[in-house]
C-alpha cells in the first residue's frame, strides 16, 4: 500500500511526544509539510582531500586507515580528551574528541573511516576536531551536499536532516502540477525536484529544483487569487441607487479634494453602481488622505441605508478615526460609535448594533469578535491593511451579506506588483498630497554630529514641538552594538532633566503602548523614544522632528513610513538619519532619503537597492509566505507561472479530471493554511 503525505510526522521513527510537538508548532505535522520545510542553505561536503593537503581551518572530507587506539588523557577532573591517529599514506591525522568516552571502544585498527571536519593545522601536525565519521561506501552523511534547516527550539540540525532522508525515502510524491503544465513550462518532476531542493547531486540540479518550487508557489499562488477573484465576482449585491450624494458630502469637508482623491472616489462610487461587492484596496501614501475616501464611501453607504464598519490596528488609531468621522459627519444625522478592547458596557452597544441604532462603527480588532452583529452591514473597511491578515479580512466580510470591501495601505508599492499581489482586489492609488504640504526635510549624518544634533533637538523642543527617536532594538544585548530604545531614553533623560522623555516597544502590552502614545499625541511628552512600533498611523501634528538611530539597519519604504510620522502639522518637519558604516548601499539609501519624499518612488528604489527580502517577506499582504519565491529575483518565474495559472484556469492546456481535482484539493488547503497562520 502506498504510504500518504498526509500522515502525521509521528509515525517517523525518532519523532515522539514531544519532538512531534515542536515540530507541529511550526506547522509541520505531516510528511508533506515535512517534504516542504526546505533547507536554508547547504554545506558542500564533497571535496575530499589529501590529508598532507589539508590546510588550517579547511572543512573537509578524509578517508583514512586507523592505526591507534583511541587513547584517554584525564586533563582535568570533569575533562577528558580522546584521540586516536589515522593516516591516507600522504599524512597523518589526528583526530580528537572531548569527553566523549563512547568513542573508545568504536574504532578498529586497520579499518577505512571518511571523516568530516574541520582541520586545525599547527605546524606539520593535523587535527579533527569531533568530525563526522562513517564507513566508506555505506556515506550518508559525508561526501555529499546536505541540506541546512532553519532551527527552532531545541531540535538539532542532524535530527531534521535525518527526517527528511527517511521521509523522502519512504514516501512517494505524486506530482500536483499537472501534466500539461509541466511540460509547456518545463518544470522538473516533483519526486526528482524534492530529493535535488534536499540532497542536491551538485549545484545544477538544486538550482532545477529550486525553479520548480519557486514556479510551484506562484503557480499556486495565481491560481488562487484567480479563484477567489472568480468567487467574489459571482456574488451579487444590490447596486447602491444613490451615488451622487457624494458630491453633497465633498461639499461639507473643510477643504477641497485632490484630484487623486477625487479620481479614487469616483473608483468606489463605480464599484457601488456595478451590482456585485466592490473589493478594492486603496493604496496611498502616508499623509495623502486616505481617511476622507473611506469617508466619502461609508457616507454613501449611510444614504443608501446600510452600515458600515471601518477596523484600525491599534486603539489609539481607532481613537483618533472617530474623532475625525466626529467632525467630518458632524453636520449630517449619523450615528458613530466606537467599539474597542476597552470600550465599557459592550453588551449595550452590541445589542444597539444588531438593531441597527449606529450608522457607523469604528473600532478595532474588536469589531469581528463573534459577539458583533449588525443589522445591515453594507461596507467593512480596514484601515494600514498590512496589519490583517486573510482571515481577519474574511470574517469581517461574514459580518454582512458580502458587503461591499475596501482596504487601505499606506505601503506604497509599484502598480505592477500590486496587481500581480493583490490579485483578488482592484487597486486605487492616491498618488498626490494635500497642497501646501512641506516636504520632510531629511538628513543623514554620523555619529560625529550628535552633540549637533542634541542641541538641535533641545532647541526645537524649547520651542514647545516634539521630537522622536526610532532605535532598532529595545533593550541592550551582548550580540549588537546597534543602538537600543532603553539606553538612548535614559541617556535622553539625563541629558535633558527638564524635558519628558518617554518609551515604547513592542515588548509592552498594547494597553500600555496606547497609554504612551496618548499621552504623547496629548503633548504630555517632549520626545518619544521608541522601537519600529510607532510605525502605523498615529497622527501627532505638533511632532516635527524624527530621529532614526542606525538608520542602515531599516529598509527604505520603512524610513519612509517612519519618516510619515512627522510633518502633519504646519511647522517644517525634519528627519534626521543616523548612520553608521560606509557601505555603498547605505549611503544610496540615505541620498533616496533625503532627496525625495514619495512613497511610490522610494518603494522602487528599495526594491532596486535590497531585492524584496523584506519587502514582501513578510505577511504584510495578507497572502500566505512564499518559501521559496522571491517576488523580485523571480519576476520572470512569476510571469511564467501567471501566465500558466491563466492557461490552465481558462482551460487552453488539456486537462484530466483528477488533475484539476488535485490543483482544487491544493488551493483549498493553501486557502486554510493562511486561515492558520495569520
Ligand atoms: P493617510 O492617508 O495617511 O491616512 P489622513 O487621511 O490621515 O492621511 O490625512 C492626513 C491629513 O490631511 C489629515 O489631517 C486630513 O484631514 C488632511 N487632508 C486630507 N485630505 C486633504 C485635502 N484634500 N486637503 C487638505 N488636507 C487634507
Ligand atoms: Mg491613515
Amino acid at each position: 500500500m502506498e504510504k500518504k503525505l498526509s500522515q502525521s510526522v509521528r509515525s517517523l521513527d525518532g519523532v515522539g511526544e514531544v519532538r512531534g510537538k515542536l515540530l507541529e508548532n511550526k506547522q509541520i505535522s505531516t510528511i508533506e509539510d515535512l517534504l516542504y520545510y526546505f533547507p536554508r542553505a547547504y554545506e558542500d561536503r564533497t571535496q575530499e582531500k589529501e590529508i598532507a593537503l589539508c590546510e588550517d581551518g579547511e572543512t573537509v572530507c578524509i578517508k583514512a586507515t586507523v592505526f591507534s587506539p583511541v587513547k584517554e588523557a584525564r586533563i582535568r577532573k570533569n575533562m577528558a580528551i580522546y584521540s586516536m591517529e589515522v593516516t591516507d599514506d600522504s599524512g597523518v591525522m589526528k583526530i580528537v574528541w572531548y569527553n566523549n568516552r563512547f568513542m573508545k571502544g568504536r574504532f578498529k585498527s586497520g579499518e577505512v573511516y571518511v571523516f568530516y571536519g574541520v582541520v586545525k593545522r599547527v605546524g606539520r601536525t593535523r587535527e579533527m576536531l569531533n568530525p563526522i565519521f562513517e564507513t566508506p561506501g555505506k556515506q550518508r552523511q559525508t561526501g555529499r551536499i546536505m541540506p541546512i534547516y532553519p532551527l527552532w527550539a531545541n531540535l538539532t540540525q542532524n535530527f531534521l536532516q535525518g527526517l527528511t532522508r527517511k521521509a523522502l525515502d519512504a514516501y512517494r510524491i505524486t506530482d500536483w502540477i499537472p501534466h500539461s503544465v509541466r511540460k509547456a513550462y518545463h518544470l522538473a518532476e516533483i519526486g526528482y525536484a524534492m530529493e535535488q531542493m534536499h540532497y542536491p547531486h551538485d549545484a545544477d540540479a538544486q538550482l532545477i529544483a529550486r525553479e520548480r518550487f519557486a514556479f510551484e508557489e506562484l503557480f499556486l499562488l495565481q491560481l488562487a487569487l484567480l479563484e477567489k477573484r472568480g468567487q467574489v465576482k459571482k456574488y451579487q449585491k444590490s447596486a447602491y441607487r444613490d451615488t451622487a450624494c457624494v458630491s453633497e458630502w465633498i461639499g461639507m469637508l473643510p477643504f477641497a479634494l485632490t484630484g487623486a482623491q477625487r479620481r479614487v472616489i469616483a473608483e468606489i462610487m463605480e464599484d457601488f453602481e456595478k451590482g456585485v461587492p466592490m473589493n478594492r484596496l486603496v493604496q496611498g501614501d502616508v499623509g495623502s488622505g486616505k481617511t476622507a475616501v473611506a469617508a466619502a464611501a461609508m457616507y454613501v453607504a449611510a444614504k443608501n441605508g446600510e452600515q458600515s464598519v471601518i477596523m484600525a490596528p491599534t486603539e489609539i488609531l481607532a481613537n483618533q478615526h472617530y474623532e475625525t468621522f466626529l467632525e467630518f459627519f458632524k453636520d449630517t444625522s449619523f450615528r458613530i460609535c466606537l467599539l474597542t478592547g476597552s470600550t465599557k458596557g459592550k453588551k449595550q452597544l452590541y445589542e444597539q448594533i444588531r438593531s441597527g441604532a449606529y450608522d457607523l462603527v469604528v473600532g478595532t480588532h474588536a469589531v469581528i469578535q463573534k459577539a458583533v452583529e449588525f443589522s445591515k452591514l453594507g461596507l467593512v473597511i480596514a484601515d494600514e491593511q498590512h496589519r490583517f491578515g486573510v482571515k481577519q479580512r474574511a470574517m469581517l466580510s461574514e459580518k454582512g451579506e458580502h458587503p461591499h470591501f475596501l482596504v487601505m495601505s499606506a505601503t506604497p508599492i509599484p502598480r505592477t506588483l500590486a496587481l500581480i499581489l493583490y490579485g483578488d482586489l482592484d487597486v486605487s492609488i492616491i498618488d498626490e498630497l494635500p497642497p501646501g504640504r512641506k516636504p520632510v526635510a531629511t538628513y543623514a549624518v554620523g555619529e560625529n554630529m550628535r552633540q549637533r544634533l542634541y542641541a538641535f533637538i533641545e532647541k526645537n523642543v524649547k520651542s514647545g514641538t516634539q521630537a522622536y527617536v526610532v532605535c532598532p532594538l529595545i533593550e541592550e544585548t551582548e550580540k549588537s552594538d546597534l543602538s537600543n530604545a532603553q539606553t538612548r531614553r535614559d541617556e535622553l533623560a539625563s541629558r535633558f532633566p527638564d524635558f519628558r522623555v518617554g518609551l515604547v516597544h513592542g515588548r509592552m502590552k498594547a494597553k500600555e503602548k496606547d497609554e504612551i502614545m496618548t499621552a504623547f499625541a496629548k503633548g504630555e511628552m517632549d520626545i518619544l523614544v521608541s522601537t519600529t512600533v510607532i510605525e502605523v498611523g498615529v497622527n501627532v501634528p505638533n511632532s516635527n522632528l524624527m530621529i532614526i538611530e542606525n538608520a542602515e539597519r531599516f529598509g527604505l519604504s520603512q524610513l519612509h513610513q517612519l519618516r510619515g510620522r512627522v510633518g502633519r502639522g504646519t511647522e517644517q518637519a525634519y528627519c534626521i538619519l543616523i548612520k553608521h558604516g560606509t557601505q555603498e548601499i547605505t549611503e544610496k539609501r540615505m541620498k533616496t532619503m533625503c532627496a525625495s519624499n514619495d512613497g511610490f518612488y522610494i518603494s522602487e528604489q528599495d526594491l532596486k537597492l535590497r531585492g524584496p527580502g523584506d519587502f514582501f517577506g513578510t505577511r504584510q499582504h495578507g497572502l500566505p509566505e512564499l518559501r521559496v519565491a522571491n517576488l523580485f529575483e523571480d519576476m520572470e518565474i512569476l510571469k511564467r507561472a501567471q501566465n500558466a495559472a491563466g492557461a490552465w484556469y481558462r482551460g487552453e492546456l488539456p486537462k484530466k479530471e483528477a488533475e484539476q481535482e488535485r490543483v482544487e484539493e491544493k488551493i483549498e488547503t493553501m486557502f486554510q493554511k493562511a486561515l492558520i497562520d495569520n
